[in-house]
Order: structure tokens, then sequence, then C-alpha cells
């Protein structure tokens, strides 16, 4: 057997074993009714301060929870408690995406009653598009400083995901950013992605993926009952 051909099989076999511990970790996130949504983007793309905001929106009306993914240090966690929402870290050490055994390490810690349950990944577009972690919602941000030619880049990201967010749209004015070429892209590698437009400044379009997501939870916990 050549050394790629093992390398192959060794990551079919941590994906396969991936899979089975995502199974689990959906069934009971869903026999709860609890939304799970996972965040995949470059790092800096502006995930921690998209749910700072939708969090703080939400948080009146529901149950939220918040899982944060980094490589090292508690920040984005300890930013999440600050907007006042309950947040677990999980520190990876060197692994550059959330994998489903890491999850279930800290799921009993989750309260079961949460509405919400937000994931944000490791910031990178590549391999956290291929670790399912029980979500039931995956959104890919894109940040308008980052450049409009991700999608075709990193398709993985957009392939997998069902909610396309552009984030830091306020700065749209000072940058060389097409907008409509990068939702053309991306929906012409998913066209079931739905596309918001978004400042986590100036608050554009928070309102409407705060309702997207809300419409979600009714819709899922209806589909279940
Ligand atoms: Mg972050
Ligand atoms: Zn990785």
């Amino acid at each position: 057997m050549g050394k790629e051909t093992k390398e192959l099989l060794v990551l079919e076999d941590i994906l396969g074993s991936n899979k089975k511990i995502a199974s689990s970790i959906r069934k009971k996130l869903t026999e709860n009714g609890i939304l799970a949504i996972n965040l995949l983007s470059a790092p800096g793309s502006g995930k921690t301060s998209l749910l700072e905001k939708i969090g703080q929106k939400l948080k009146n009306k529901h149950k939220i929870g918040v899982i944060e993914g980094d490589i090292e240090t508690e920040r984005d966690a300890d930013r999440i408690r600050k907007a006042g929402l309950p947040a677990w870290q999980i520190t990876t050490h060197g692994a550059c995406h959330l994998e489903a055994k890491m999850l279930a390490q800290i799921f009993d810690q989750i309260p079961a009653d949460l509405d919400f349950l937000f994931i944000e990944n490791v910031g990178n577009l590549v391999c956290p598009a291929s670790f399912d972690l029980g979500e039931s919602l995956r959104i890919v941000l894109v940040s308008t400083p980052e450049g409009d030619d991700k999608p075709k880049k990193y398709p993985e990201a957009f392939i997998t995901s069902q909610v396309l967010v552009l984030t830091k749209c306020d700065l749209l004015p000072y940058l060389p950013f097409d907008t409509d070429r990068v939702i053309k892209e991306a929906l012409e590698i998913n066209p079931h992605l739905k596309v918001f437009k978004t400042s986590a400044t100036s608050g554009e379009g928070l309102d409407e993926l705060g309702a997207f997501l809300e419409a979600e939870l009714k819709q899922r916990r209806s589909q279940h009952a």
C-alpha cells in the first residue's frame, strides 16, 4: 500500500467515526428541540462579533448557548460571556478544526433546554467543512476585507452550508469587494444558499438573519413534533 493510499484510509476512518459521533449528537439535540448552528469562516471574518450581536437580539426571547472553538486561548468565549451569553470554550491545542468528539467531551455541560446552540468553529475555510459536528444548520461567513474570490477557492465550505453571511458590509464603500460576484459564484456552487448581507457595526441585516433563525427553529420543531 502506498503512503498516499494509507493516508487516505486513515482520513476516511477519522471522518467515518466523526460522522457516527456527529449523528448521535444531532439526534440528542433534535430530540431536545435545539437548533445547532455551525459557523465556518476564515480567521477574522467576524464570527464572534456576529454572535455577540445576534445573541443579544435573540436572548430576550430564546435560550442560547455558544461553543467557541479555538486553537488556543479563551478569548472568544470571554467576549461571548461579556455579551451576557453562556459560552463553552473548546481549545484544540493546534488542531485547525473542531471534531464531533471534542463536542461530545463537553456535551453534558450543555443545558438540554436551549433553543439555539451556536458553534463557532476554528477560523479556517478548509477542513472544518469536512467535519460534521452534529449541527442542523451550517453558516459560512465571508467578510468584505477578505476579497470576493472565496467561494470558488474554497467550494467545500459553500457546498456544505445552507446559509452565506457576508459580514462587515459597512466597509463596502472603501473596498474593492464585488458583492454581486461573491453571491453569483456562491450560488453557482450551491444554488440553495440563503444569503444575508450584514454588519455587526451598523446592525445591517441582523434583524433579517435573526428572523430567519427563529423561523428555522420553529419549522424544525414542528417537523420533529
Ligand atoms: Mg472568533
Ligand atoms: Zn483542520
